[in-house]
């Protein structure tokens, strides 16, 4: 039996469609957790020990229990928003699986007693929006969505809705903001979405990576599912690996028995002949990782203790060409063009980080200046109104940390001391 759970079926024909789908048992697991009932849904999600794959992993059974019982109406929304530097599982999903993440999301918006689920795909996700609509459609005339899906006197209608290309978005408060037209902004937690979310209703946010492991689940059983990991990180998982390797992709491995080398490994190495630098294991908000850590297991423990996290899922690797100055200015520059500017810390923090970047790296801010930087740092990171603005600066401070000569010899060296000079045909 094959170990994959969310391209188990790669390589099969025809898989966009409905048809094709349907020729590898797509939608069965529909009909089965119709048959079962919420409740025992629920307890296969719990029992399988599935944890968000958006960023927080936080377990998917606790976040649909926070729904309180007599309330309705209550919607599901599916964080497709995925804009995390380094991250585009998802994308993946969406382009090669899209059946089987509608699957996912009929089989929530049963289990949760759902009749409008709502898709949040990201703005420049152009044609993987028209292919998602085209999925919608093909699934609502086949009776998996719509009124009475499949007999079953329950209505689900699937809804796909476009972002207009804000990174914040993808935090499941400010995305529901954006679903209900307004400006993009994160909200004041408590309430939280479980309890006042879209037009102040109960709802749950999951993410694509998350709900497109249901279909998987309800056939197989949550324990299956489970011991495909370890106790600590069940199930599977779909790496995104970026940088400078030899074969960028996605990667779907056991959580907990493969380690970073693994997928380094999975990605043809390091490219060019060239010795690995560091990593970003998490896309691009989460803390650096180096060398020390490559044997370390895809698993949610052991990279915390390490002082990062697995994130969303995107592991980026930098060679030792890599200027660490000049990737921490370039994440800066984007967390400042995407802050939403609804807090001080964050609004002006960025803004400061960025200019402060830009001397380091062109080689002219002064050792003051480094620890000027550090004190921004200390005044952002657990100050701003939402993890945007921390993670700000959690890349920078942790490559600083770890490769503190590196940032000190650019104080004053008028201009980047690590990288090599482009050469200039002339
Ligand atoms: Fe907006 Fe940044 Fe504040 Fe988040 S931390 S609310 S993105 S300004």
């Amino acid at each position: 039996m094959s170990d994959l759970v969310l391209t188990r079926h790669q390589g099969a024909p025809g898989l966009t469609a409905l048809a094709g789908y349907e020729q590898v048992g797509g939608y069965r697991s529909l009909r089965r957790a119709i048959e079962m009932g919420p409740e025992a849904i629920a307890a296969e999600v719990k029992a399988s020990g599935l944890r968000g794959r958006g960023g927080a992993a936080f377990p998917t059974a606790t976040k649909w229990s926070f729904l309180p019982k007599d309330s309705f109406p209550r919607y599901l929304c599916v964080n497709a928003d995925e804009s995390e530097p380094g991250c585009f599982k998802d994308r993946v999903l969406m382009e090669e699986y899209p059946h089987q993440l509608l699957e996912g999301v009929l089989i929530a918006a049963f289990a949760l007693q759902v009749n409008h689920a709502f898709i949040y795909i990201r703005g420049e996700y152009r044609s993987q929006r028209e292919l998602l609509e085209r999925a919608v459609q093909e699934a609502r005339q086949a009776g998996y969505g719509g009124p009475n899906v499949l007999g079953s006197g329950w209505d689900c209608e699937l809804m796909v809705h476009g972002g207009a290309g804000a990174y914040i978005c993808g935090e499941e408060t400010a995305l529901l903001d954006s679903l209900e037209g307004r400006r993009g902004q994160p909200r004041l937690k408590p309430p939280f979405p479980a309890v006042k979310g879209l037009y102040g209703q109960p709802t749950v946010v999951n993410n694509v990576e998350t709900l497109s492991n249901l279909p998987f689940i309800v056939a197989e059983g949550g324990a299956r599912y489970a011991a495909l990991g370890t106790e600590a990180s069940p199930g599977t998982r779909l790496f995104c690996v970026s940088g400078h390797v030899e074969r960028p992709g996605t990667f779907e491995v056991p959580m907990g028995k493969t380690t970073f080398r693994d997928l380094l490994e999975m990605a043809g190495g390091v490219w060019r002949g060239r010795q690995f630098k560091a990593m970003q294991p998490g896309g691009g908000s989460m803390q650096i990782l180096g060398p020390q850590h490559l044997d370390l297991p895809l698993d949610f423990k052991a990279v915390a203790d390490a002082g990062s996290s697995l994130g969303a899922g995107a592991l980026v690797i930098m060679d030792d060409s890599t200027c660490l100055v000049n990737v921490a200015m370039r994440l800066v520059d984007f967390y400042r063009h995407e802050s939403c500017g609804k807090c001080v810390p964050c609004r002006e923090g960025t803004y400061f980080e960025s200019e402060l970047m830009h001397r380091l790296e062109a080689g002219l801010a002064t050792k003051a200046e480094l620890t000027n930087l550090a004190d921004i740092c200390a005044n952002m990171d657990g100050r701003c109104f939402c993890p945007l603005g921390d993670t700000a600066t959690w890349f920078v401070m942790s490559a600083y940390r770890m490769f503190p000569e590196e940032f000190e010899s650019h104080c004053g060296a008028g201009r980047c001391p690590v990288r090599e000079p482009l050469a200039v045909a002339v």
